[in-house]
């Protein structure tokens, strides 16, 4: 599903991924922890083509290499990115948005255009398993939502999205108890023999509801250490630093 080789990321002449190797098969949940700083979002804006990094190294993304790819021609490939911090964008609806993505996706893929009617017929299905209001369909993207809201939002057009891998970075943060059980069950609900997952969270508490097949721990623009669930727990009782002093010792 996704293979990256020795992946060097700058910005503004600084580097921040700093030769990093990461695999993941179909089927698989991952993992990413670490402390902040360490490039996790830089990870997922890379991966996502955000245009202000310069990269090297290689990302190869169902067979082919996408480092020098568009980002929609990422996600007409069937990747999926959820931002720490979705941004608003006043003047469009969020159901005119999602229309518009899932057909030119649609399109991409020479599958014939979802009509009005049966768009509707799924929004209306995902919205309620997010659990986000009817009115929010016609809200401009994000604009005034809460933390929660633009969160439930974001698995929201991964679910009518449907991808092949989506990278999720702190979807879980800043959630209360019943928000973070909804993102998990829309979360889980992608889970698939023939799909992956990268979630890259602080905290154990999500994990504990989409169990993750890998944990990794990223520092310095690596990742320094992988595990299974167990390093996660690990993690929330000795936190990072006993990582360090591993390496150190
Ligand atoms: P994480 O998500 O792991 O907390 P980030 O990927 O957001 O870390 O950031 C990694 C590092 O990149 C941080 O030190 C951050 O300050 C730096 N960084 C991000 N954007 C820029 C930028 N535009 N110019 C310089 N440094 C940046
Ligand atoms: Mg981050």
């Amino acid at each position: 599903m996704l293979h990256i080789k020795n992946l060097t990321s700058n910005i503004e002449d600084k580097t921040i991924l700093d030769g990093l190797n990461f695999d993941v098969n179909k089927g698989e949940v991952h993992a990413i922890m670490g402390p902040n700083g360490a490039g996790k979002s830089t990870l997922a804006k890379v991966l996502a083509g955000y245009p202000a990094y310069e990269s090297n190294g290689e990302i190869w993304f169902k067979g082919q290499n996408i480092l020098e790819l568009e980002p929609e021609e990422r996600a007409y490939l069937g990747l999926f990115m959820g931002f720490q911090h979705p941004i608003e964008i006043a003047g469009v609806s969020n159901s005119l948005f999602l229309f518009s993505a899932l057909n030119a996706k649609r399109k991409a893929e020479n599958k014939p255009e979802l009509s009005k009617e049966a768009f509707q017929g799924l929004l209306d299905e995902k919205m309620e398993i997010m659990q986000i209001k009817k009115e929010f369909q016609d809200r401009s993207i994000n604009e005034g939502f809460s933390g929660g809201e633009k969160k439930r939002n974001e698995i929201l057009q991964m679910l009518m999205l449907n991808p092949d891998l989506a990278v999720l970075d702190e979807t879980d943060s800043g959630l209360d108890i019943d928000a973070m059980k909804v993102v998990a069950k829309g979360v889980n609900l992608i889970r698939a023999p023939e799909k992956s997952l990268v979630l890259i969270t602080h905290y154990p508490r999500l994990l504990e509801y989409v169990k993750p097949d890998f944990v990794h721990v990223m520092m310095e623009g690596k990742i320094v250490h992988s595990g299974d669930f167990s390093l996660a727990k690990q993690l929330e009782e000795k936190g990072y630093d006993f990582l360090i002093s591993e390496a150190h010792s």
